[in-house]
């Protein structure tokens, strides 16, 4: 009864399940914050999350950096901080969907649709890392029988 209610809100306001910004994402105390600022917005008033390479976010900008991440095909999260400003040098580390899941302050449906993304974007690549395989083996092949 209330899942459906819910559902009958989203229809009317317009709004995709997963957008982003139609729920307020508040960190739960149990993770960790940092005085640090966030690394993408700078932003130094709302709450930062500490990930686990040590570096901070706030969960808009985690969210959406998620977002953008995914829709790039990536296969997996790593963290963009750059810790050497003279190479440009990222911190690189990964982030499980655990970590993201809560310092990002996924509901539920985020959550199953962010892993579903994330497992698509790997399937895709292994079919193009297999058609590439073939690719180069009929080549090779080819340049033998040319031989
Ligand atoms: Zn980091």
């Amino acid at each position: 009864m209330s899942s459906n209610s819910s559902y009958a809100m989203r229809l009317r306001s317009g709004a995709p399940v997963v957008v982003g910004t139609q729920h307020e994402r508040v960190l739960s105390p149990t993770v960790e914050t940092t005085k640090d600022p966030c690394m993408i917005t700078f932003e130094m008033e709302k709450e930062r999350a500490l990930m686990s390479c040590g570096h901070a976010i706030t969960p808009c900008a985690l969210f959406q950096f998620m977002t953008n991440e995914l829709r790039l095909g990536r296969r997996q999260m790593r963290c963009p901080f750059i810790i050497d400003d003279n190479n440009l040098q990222p911190c690189n580390k990964v982030w499980d969907y655990t970590e993201i899941k809560a310092k990002a302050c996924l509901t539920r449906e985020e959550t199953a649709e962010m892993i579903q993304k994330f497992q698509m974007n790997i399937s895709k690549f292994e079919k193009m890392r297999e058609r590439n395989i073939r690719n180069a083996k009929a080549r090779h092949k080819l340049a033998d029988e040319n031989n």
